[in-house]
């Protein structure tokens, strides 16, 4: 099956809204085992909204149009469509007692343009709209399937879930086998990287499917399979999830859809294990994102972020002589960030205590440069750890990677600690 997605609106092109609906319905249809080929965006323009119907009905089996459904005279979506087919429009009658009772309810006397959002192109399913006025639209003609939807997020994702999606259930999936998929998350390796380990995997993939994609410093891994039973497919994306963990099990920390911290609180939730954080280039990130989780008050105590070398000093007890002198190894170091992961871990009497401090730029500083940057790991009872990143990026990128790689370097000695339990 082959979907294209019509998204309607000069606004969007004049870059005033951003394309979101054609984003969250490819999501769907991916999810449904549909592949979307083309994404068309169109304005408020009767010629060129037809040519758009003209082209993605000749290469589409499902076409969904959102947008271009409200009361003035540049909502032509459904009177496009209908001439297109040859088809009539009338009022749905369901869609005009809703509008009718809508005004009447709220005392407003409803101008006749309002009776547009009930218009119905002539043998289609009217859609009914929970959130909204303007009724959408599902209709089979010449084995070509059309979705009218409304432009507002929170009018289309209802109607898609609760009507659109079961339409296309019940009338056009009936032959096609549920999609299952599964999210396997990396972190501490870049997408290039991961596909590369991946390379001979992803080449020979038939089903499952293998995709890669990167966002905020980890990478996702989604497999997928078409299988008439959940036991099926799930016995088949577990094999090829062992094969795919093989090339990298110390960067795959989850085989579900969770960031890095949410498996880190649990795990030392779930131990009764302390944390505490001491931050300078990343101004709170790390700990922001810890706390960003529920549960995390059992694990995380605190942290201190000791942007300036003065307060470095002063609250977590970093000697003058490291930060500031001739030949000094100065804040950005590995002496430093040891310093900081010990101290802050001994101020908050934590089981563990994390650190990071760099140059996110754009400038030099300390005649260091950009997306240098040390994380220090201190753990009571044990050595304390200090790794040195070189990071690529503009100053939030970098702040933001510093952040994820101290997290998944305190998940690997989480896991190594796990070990040593066993
Ligand atoms: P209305 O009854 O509000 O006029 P409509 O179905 O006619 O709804 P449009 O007029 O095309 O839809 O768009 C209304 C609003 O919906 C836009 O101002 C925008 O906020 C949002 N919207 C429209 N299309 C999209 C899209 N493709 N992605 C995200 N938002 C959109």
């Amino acid at each position: 099956m082959r979907a294209e997605i019509i998204a309607v609106g000069t606004e969007l092109l004049l870059g005033q809204i951003v394309n979101t609906n054609a984003q969250y319905l490819s999501r769907q249809l991916a999810s449904m085992g549909i592949d979307v080929y083309y994404q068309t965006v169109v304005g408020d323009n009767m010629d060129r909204l037809q040519e758009a119907l003209r082209l993605s009905s000749s290469r589409a089996d499902i076409v969904l149009l959102s947008g271009g459904l409200g009361p003035t005279q540049d909502d032509l979506t459904k009177d496009a469509l209908a001439s297109f087919l040859g088809r009539s429009i009338h009022i749905d009658r369901i869609a005009m007692d809703r509008i009718e009772r809508f005004f009447m309810d709220r005392g407003v006397v409803m101008t006749e343009n309002n009776r547009r959002q009930a218009l119905a192109v002539e043998g289609g399913t009217p859609l009914p709209n929970e959130t909204g006025l303007a009724v959408g639209n599902a209709i089979t003609h010449e084995d070509t399937h059309y979705i009218v939807l409304p432009g507002p997020p929170k009018e289309l994702i209802p109607m898609f879930e609760q009507e659109a999606k079961p339409w296309l259930l019940q009338h056009v999936l009936t032959h096609e086998l549920p999609i299952y998929s599964k999210m396997l998350k990396f972190a501490g390796i870049g997408e290039s990287a991961l596909d590369e380990r991946l390379e001979d995997l992803i080449t020979a993939q038939t089903d499952p499917t293998i995709a890669l994609y990167a966002k905020d410093g980890e990478v996702t891994v989604r497999i997928s399979t078409k299988a008439a039973g959940e036991a099926e497919a799930m016995a088949r994306l577990e094999e090829l999830e062992e094969r795919i963990r093989e090339r990298g099990p110390e960067f795959m920390y989850a085989s579900e859809d969770v960031p890095i911290e949410k498996v880190i609180v649990d795990f030392m939730a779930d131990r009764g294990w302390t944390l505490s954080a001491a931050e300078s280039c990343t101004g709170g990130l790390v700990a922001e994102s810890l706390t960003s989780i529920p549960g995390s008050a059992s694990m995380f105590l605190g942290g201190i972020i000791c942007y300036t070398n003065q307060i470095k000093e002063k609250l977590v007890h970093i000697p003058h002589g490291l930060l500031e002198g001739e030949d000094v190894p100065g804040a950005v170091s590995g002496e430093v960030a040891e310093a900081l992961a010990e101290n802050v871990r001994m101020v908050m009497d934590s089981d563990f205590g994390i650190s990071v401090t760099g140059v996110a730029g754009p400038g030099y500083a300390e005649r260091k440069p950009v997306g240098l940057v040390y994380i220090g790991l201190a753990q009571r009872g044990k050595a304390t750890e200090v790794h040195e990143l070189h990071l690529q990026g503009n100053r939030e990128t970098i702040r933001l990677r510093a952040a994820k790689a101290l997290l998944y370097r305190l998940w690997q000695r989480l896991m190594s600690s796990k070990e040593e339990e066993q």
